[in-house]
């Protein structure tokens, strides 16, 4: 049995594992439970997956949770805080991180430094500090198994491969509902049109991520780490069709991808059970459904969050940080009507010259870096002045 800690439970990606979970009742088994302030779902999946142990991170939602679970012998914690002394739960194989935006990052330290292997959702972890997670990785030998479908489409293509270098990867991206529109357009866009992404069913901050381009931005950097490349060894190109997941290419100039109708169920499944997989009944690809593949370039002018990824990217340090803290607040300002869809990148970009940089940062300039970047982003926001 592999014992499974959720971290991100009521989540799309926590739902999804949890079917997957169900589904396999014999080869997985759930131990930790999290949320952040959905306590009803938390409560009725606790009930059903009986878990060790759950965590509400919402503090005010506690003796709610407690009182629903009391008849089981499940322990009840509160607090953003026991999510680092859950990552580290003994009777855990297996961490996956499903928490939204970088507060996935000391947990994932904690459970790395535990030895659990981490089956990677939260793709922000790698994007404000893919190296020091990395290298802990490496460290206390626990295999990062990514989540995300593209990078998981390339470490698919990646197995039996050991011996052989990449010489490029393509992330496919669906262009989002936006595609082919122009920035006069963009610049009406309510959160409405944004949520209303073609392919994929997601949670809100990545569904307007992906509207912006700035998820495939994260997504760059994400794959950096994880394959360990240089960003010139990365690009972009848009698949609307949202099929072919990604694409590697070895430096004979072969090119191997992987293929299958848009369900995070699958990537889910892989990571939890690698290297071995699991029969299942979802959807599955039927050809004369689909008579055209395309493919074109990603527009970067007019989706401006791509080129400051790779900037960012590029300029390395904790600029990765910067993006990803400027971003989280101006998705969440978005959300609520305070900002355009534009100034988005305004923002983001007014943050990345402001921060101070930081060539080699450690933890501790990743907090401060997070912190400040939110404050600026945030004084940005209100006072509207981008
Ligand atoms: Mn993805």
């Amino acid at each position: 049995m592999k014992r499974i800690t959720i971290l991100g439970s009521t989540g799309s990606i926590g739902t999804q594992a949890l079917e997957v979970v169900r589904d396999h009742p014999t080869v997985f088994k759930v131990t930790v439970l999290s949320a952040l302030k959905n306590s009803e779902l938390l409560i009725k999946q606790a009930l059903e997956f009986k878990p060790d142990v759950v965590v509400i991170c919402d503090e005010s939602k506690y003796i709610e949770v407690k009182n629903a679970l009391s008849a089981l012998n499940i322990k009840v914690l509160a607090g953003e805080a026991a999510l680092s002394e859950v990552a580290a739960y003994q009777e855990s194989d297996v961490v996956l991180t499903a928490l939204m935006g970088s507060v996935g990052l000391e947990p994932t330290i904690t459970a790395i430094k535990a030895g659990k292997d981490i089956a990677l959702a939260n793709k922000e972890t790698l994007v404000v500090a893919g190296e020091l997670i990395t290298k802990l990785a490496v460290e206390h030998q626990v295999k990062i198994l990514p989540v995300d479908s593209e990078h998981s489409a390339i470490f698919q293509c990646l197995v039996g491969e050991t011996q052989n270098e990449i010489e490029k990867i393509y992330l496919t991206a669906s262009g989002g509902p936006f595609l082919g529109k122009s920035k006069d357009f963009l610049s009406t866009v309510k959160k409405e049109q944004a949520l209303k992404h073609p392919n994929w069913v997601m949670g809100a901050k990545i569904t307007i991520d992906s509207a912006s381009l700035m998820n495939k931005g994260l997504e760059v950097i994400e794959a950096k780490w994880l394959f360990d490349l240089d960003v010139d060894q990365i690009d972009v190109i848009v698949h609307p069709q949202s099929i072919i997941h990604s694409i590697v290419q070895f430096t004979d100039g072969s090119m191997k991808a992987q293929l299958g109708v848009p369900d995070m169920k699958l990537p889910i499944q892989y990571a939890l059970n690698y290297p071995d997989r699991l029969k299942n009944d979802f959807k599955r690809f039927n050809f004369l459904d689909y008579p055209n593949f395309s493919f074109q370039k990603a527009d970067m002018e007019t989706f401006r969050n791509l080129e400051l990824a790779f900037t960012s990217l590029r300029k390395g340090g904790n600029m990765p940080c910067i993006l990803n803290a400027a971003n989280e607040i101006v998705v969440a300002a978005f959300l609520n009507d305070k900002i355009g869809f534009l100034q988005m990148s305004e923002v983001i970009e007014q943050c990345m010259a402001e921060i101070s940089f930081v060539e080699k940062p450690q933890l501790s300039d990743y907090l401060e870096t997070d912190k400040h970047s939110r404050i600026l982003a945030g004084e940005l926001v209100t006072k509207n002045i981008v």
